[in-house]
This record gives structure tokens, sequence and C-alpha cells, in this order.
């Protein structure tokens, strides 16, 4: 016998990176990957994965999942590392230090948050550590003023001591705060630029959508990149762009031909989730984005909210309360195919915006699997990755590998510049991490739907993260905590 633990035996074994398609085994000794090739001796544990796909575990680049449920649900649907690069963490070492403490089914990173630093720096507000408390301060006008010089330098000399302690990036929710000077933007890429790490950006308002927009929010990332050669990552293209998505692709597009750094993620939902409170969802404000109030739907209860004076009240009563936003229609054909494009675009990785799990009623324990009914996400924490690998090979004729790619080769090379964790993930080959997902190719699908939202992934059999199983014959092994950090290497 071989001093293997695991060896996977007789799968298609698919690794985005060198092209390798074929039948052969997987051999894993600890948290790697020892040797993959065929006819391998026995391992401690011996599975036959014939007929099923082996190849990387997902790497998630936007995931706002905190909480042991929602975890589980992106474990269930491939997802080996979720990264939390959009809203991100400050201070980040903090959160580092919150999420070892907790022990996570996956691999775990977080950007600087820009929103937070801006908190802090012009308000004087400390939000807690959760993002529910996030969420509620995200809708104080206060944070979301001009800065003053000195307030726009506190708050670059909190990202920059957020970078010296390994954040991946800095996390700019800049669509949350309208009035905030371009220049001040500017600043923080250059910063970005300095530390050779991107900025993940939830972009501006489109001046197709609010004309008086200081600088429409595409051409303001793709000028970021050019004017301080920051590698400019565009969050979410889908959910920002709605029905503007080819112009928006043609920015991006033309800086990419220009030799600018700036990539795309989308995922494959029409509606998009967040507080209620935020600024762009004021009922006078919908309809710059096509939106009526019962495009809204309030979380915790479930409602379409009926009315702009009843919309008024949610957002007072509880601004960071969670709420499901119909950005497009995804029973419109043509509006299928304008989610689709985002997805298709060369480039863009697949990233789930994952929501952490709240609850309809009184919160159930944290750790209760299965979920109680009354677990309530947006449908893309549990789905993301089984649905965009559907949609893009059983609709759109992508090959598996290339569809693979994008969840897992892409989204590491995006970031392996200053992270040299991600050297070794997103492959699957000797020597790499040993975060491996096993699935059945012509099953593989999300189950959760907006009314029954936290229903796992189905067709995945097994998901290792660092040699350890998180699932295993589709059934999530809940003490599973092998879930490591991952940091960028200050420059
Ligand atoms: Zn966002």
């Amino acid at each position: 016998m071989s001093s293997w633990d695991t060896v996977l035996r007789g799968g298609r074994v698919i690794d985005p990176e060198t092209g390798l398609d074929s039948v052969c085994d997987v051999a894993i000794a600890g948290s790697h990957v020892a040797e993959v090739r065929d006819g391998l001796s026995r391992g401690r544990a011996d599975l036959d994965v014939t007929g099923l796909v082996v190849t990387a575990g997902f790497v998630d680049l936007h995931s706002h999942v905190n909480d042991m449920a929602g975890l589980r649900l992106q474990a269930l649907d491939g997802v080996t590392t979720a990264l939390e690069l959009e809203a991100g963490a400050t201070p980040v070492d903090a959160a580092y230090r919150t999420a070892a403490a907790q022990g996570r089914p996956v691999n775990y990173g977080f950007a600087a948050s820009w929103a937070q630093a801006r908190m802090q720096a012009v308000a004087g507000i400390r939000p807690g550590t959760s993002l529910a408390a996030f969420l509620a301060s995200i809708a104080d006008p206060r944070w979301q003023r001009p800065a003053r010089p000195t307030q726009v330098s506190a708050m670059l000399d909190a990202l920059s001591a957020d970078l010296a302690d390994g954040a991946l990036g800095l996390g700019v929710l800049l669509g949350y705060a309208p009035a905030v000077s371009p220049d001040e933007y500017v600043k923080v890429a250059r910063l970005a630029a300095r530390a050779g790490v991107p900025v993940f950006t939830h972009a501006r308002d489109l001046i197709e959508m609010v004309p008086r927009t200081l600088i429409d929010g595409a051409e303001e990332i793709v000028r970021a990149a050019g004017q301080t050669g920051a590698h400019m990552h565009y969050c979410h293209v889908n959910s920002t762009s709605q029905r503007h998505i080819d112009r928006v692709l043609s920015v991006v597009g033309r800086a990419q031909a220009a030799g600018a750094r700036v990539t795309t993620e989308a995922y494959p939902y029409g509606s998009g989730m967040t507080a209620i409170g935020a600024a762009f969802l004021a009922p006078e404000r919908l309809g710059e984005r096509g939106l009526i109030p019962s495009s809204l739907t309030y979380a915790p209860t479930g409602e379409r909210v009926a009315t702009a004076a009843r919309l008024r009240e949610l957002r007072e009563a509880d601004p960071g309360g969670l709420a499901i936003i119909e950005l497009l229609r995804e029973d419109d054909p043509a509006d299928r195919t304008i989610l689709m494009r985002s997805l298709t675009f060369p480039g863009s990785v697949i990233a789930s915006d994952a929501m952490p799990v709240t609850w309809a009623g009184p919160p159930a324990d944290p750790l209760a699997w299965p979920l109680p009914r009354t677990a309530i996400t947006h449908p893309r924490t549990a789905g993301t990755f089984s649905r965009a690998l559907r949609l893009l090979t059983r609709e759109r004729g992508f090959g598996l590998a290339r569809a693979l790619s994008k969840c897992s080769l892409e989204p590491a090379q995006l970031l392996e510049d200053r992270v040299p964790a991600m050297r070794h993930k997103g492959r699957l080959r000797a020597g790499s991490d040993a975060d491996v997902v096993v699935f059945r190719p012509g099953g593989i699908t999300d189950c959760a739907s907006y009314a029954d939202s936290t229903r796992p992934s189905a067709g995945i059999r097994h998901v290792l993260v660092n040699g350890t199983f998180v699932v295993r014959d589709g059934q999530l092994v809940p003490g599973a905590r092998p879930g490591r950090p991952v940091r960028a290497e200050p420059r």
C-alpha cells in the first residue's frame, strides 16, 4: 500500500490549465495532490469515481458569507475557497483572526474595506464585524459625504495598514456612495497599484441610469486602470449593468485591448440582493434602474413591497434588512440573453456574491444541519457555480474544461501575482493543493430558487479542501473545518 491518504480512482480528470481531460487516478497525500496518472496503487481510502469528473475546487472571489450555514451551502456547490473581496473587511487582521477562531469548511480571505475605512474616517462610524451590522451602516448617509483631504489620508492609512497585514486587495463599494469624488477613487487605485494588488469595485451609477452621476461607473473603472496602472476588477458586471451590458463590456474590452488590466465577474441570476436601505433603492430613485417597489422582495418575510410608502417604512425600520431586487427577468428570453453575455465575456469569471443566511422568525442554531426551513438567502449563495456550469455547457455549448476554467483557474490566476497560495489552487496536478470537486457531468445543477433559496445543488459527490472531505457521497461532513487563510504577500 502507498502512503497516500485518498485515491480517487477512474474519474474523468480535468485540469483547465494543462488541458488534461482523461480518465485516470488522483492520489492525495496530506493537503496536496501527490500524483495524477493511470494505474495508481491503493491509498488508505480508495474511492471509485468512475463516470464522475474530478477537477479543481471552485474559487469564489465574491462571497459575503461568514456564517457556517452559508459556507456549507457554498461547499455543497463545489466552492473550496470563498473570498470577501468586494465589501472587504477593515481591520483585515481582525477578520482573519475571527475566521480562524471560528474554523471554516472552506479556505477564506479578505480585501481591505474602503467603505469601513471611510465610515471611520468621515463619520466616526465603527460598524461591527458582522455583515448585518455593516449593512445597517451602509444606509447611513453620514459616511457617504465628500471627504476632506485629512479624512482621505486617514482612510488611505487604514487601507495601507491592511495591505501590510496581507489583505488580498482593496474592496470599494463605490455604488453605495455616489457623492464620493472621482479623485478619491483614483487615490485608492494608486495605493493598490503601489502594492500590486487589485481593486474590487461595485461600480458607481451608469450614465444611462443616472445622467447626473459625477462620472460614468464603467468609464471610471477603466480610466483608473489607465491612469494608475492598477489592476481594476469590475464586480458583478451583470447586476450593475443590467440592460446596458453591451456598452459596459465594450468599454471594458477597449481598455483591455489598450493594455489596461481590467477584469470582470458575473453571477447567473437576474435578481440581486442587498440592504433595503441602500441609497439606490430609495423610492424616488427606483426609476433610474427601471424598477418599481414591487421589484423588491423583503427577504426576512418574503413580502413583495407593494408601494413606495411601504418601501419607506421598511427602509426606516430595518435599513440593513436584505431585499431581493429583480433587475432582469429570468423568464424573458431577451433578458436571459443579456444575462449570459456577462458570463460568456472572455475572461469573465464566475463569482457568486453569496449572502449570509438570515432567518424568517427567530434565528436557529447556527450549526443546525440540515438547514431549518426558516433559513433564507439569495439562491446564488447555494447555486451559482452549478447553475453557471449548467447554463454554459448545456445552453451555450461551452466545453466542460472551458466552463470549469471560469470557476477555478481564471479566478486563481486573477489573484496570483501577490498571492502565492493562489498558484496552487484552481489547478489539478501533482503538487497543487488538494482542493478538489467530484461531480456527475450530466447531473450537476442548482436546486435553490427564490422561493426555496437554501436548497443545496445536486450532482456534486465529493468536495475536498486541503485533502479533507467537506462533502462526501453527496452529504455535508458537518464537523469538517479544513479551511485555511489565503493572504497576499505585501510588496
Ligand atoms: Zn456589490
